[in-house]
């Protein structure tokens, strides 16, 4: 398939195509971009970003850099095969040491996505540490960026200026949010993914759920959907709606 760069309508104008040819007519960002399952142009070393966000992110590293962190990044894009590989992991892994099929939904959904509704489907999230500080076993843990963990000094000095560099925390400690836990290693970068995120609730996401055809997804309820809707996918850092 034919690499493309995420592309907006009016660029599309500039460029002199008939917009009848296209399938994003009303936006940006197709459905399968939105999904994972399209092919977009993406830029990092190691890691990877939409161009935008990785350019942001080449900034902000430099930076984190003078300051004696050396960001290392466990996670960026991920497509739609990939979320689906982890989601099956732990589906098997869940159900096998006993958990009911919809105890296990909602224990991977504890810090899991359902494939096809993950912000790491579009270019513009990813999960960072400290590279420079002792790693532990279990990177992406609450525990290592808390206390005298050792990402602490690290999310000190996020919590004070990746915001300048387009840069957000999704799923804060914010006392009554719900759905995903707490993740105090998952950024955002911020002016991508708000219009994603814009376009993405105008998709019919129930439906799309329903015929996805996952491991598990027969024991999709009505009431899960609903919920998971709101809650895993909605109920975020309120900067980044
Ligand atoms: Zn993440």
């Amino acid at each position: 398939m034919k690499r493309r760069n995420f592309i907006g309508a009016s660029a599309l104008g500039v460029l002199g195509i008939s917009l009848s040819s296209f399938s994003m007519l009303q936006s940006k960002f197709s459905k399968d971009d939105l999904m994972g399952k399209s092919d977009p142009a993406l830029f990092g070393n190691g890691y990877s970003l939409q161009k935008e966000a990785y350019e942001a992110f080449v900034k902000m590293k430099e930076e984190a850099s003078k300051n004696g962190f050396k960001i290392k990044v466990v996670s960026s894009y991920r497509n739609y095969a990939h979320q689906n590989r982890i989601w099956e992991r732990k589906y098997k892994k869940f159900t096998s040491g006993g958990l009911s099929p919809i105890s296990a939904i909602r224990k991977i959904v504890e810090y899991s996505t359902i494939p096809g509704t993950s912000r790491h489907h579009w270019g513009t999230d990813l999960d960072i540490v400290d590279g420079n500080a002792p790693q532990p076993k279990g990177l992406l843990l609450a525990k290592n960026f808390e206390g005298n963990g050792p990402f602490c000094k690290f999310k000190e000095w996020m919590d004070k200026y990746a915001n300048s560099f387009g840069f957000y925390l999704v799923y804060t400690d914010k006392v009554d949010r719900k759905g995903f836990k707490y993740e105090p290693w998952h950024y955002s970068y911020a002016p991508l993914s708000i219009p994603m995120l814009k376009e993405y609730q105008k998709l019919d996401i129930n439906s799309e759920l329903k015929k996805a055809n996952l491991l598990g997804s027969d024991f999709f309820t009505e009431d899960f959907i609903e919920q998971y809707i709101t809650e895993n996918i909605s109920d975020i850092n309120p900067e980044l709606l």
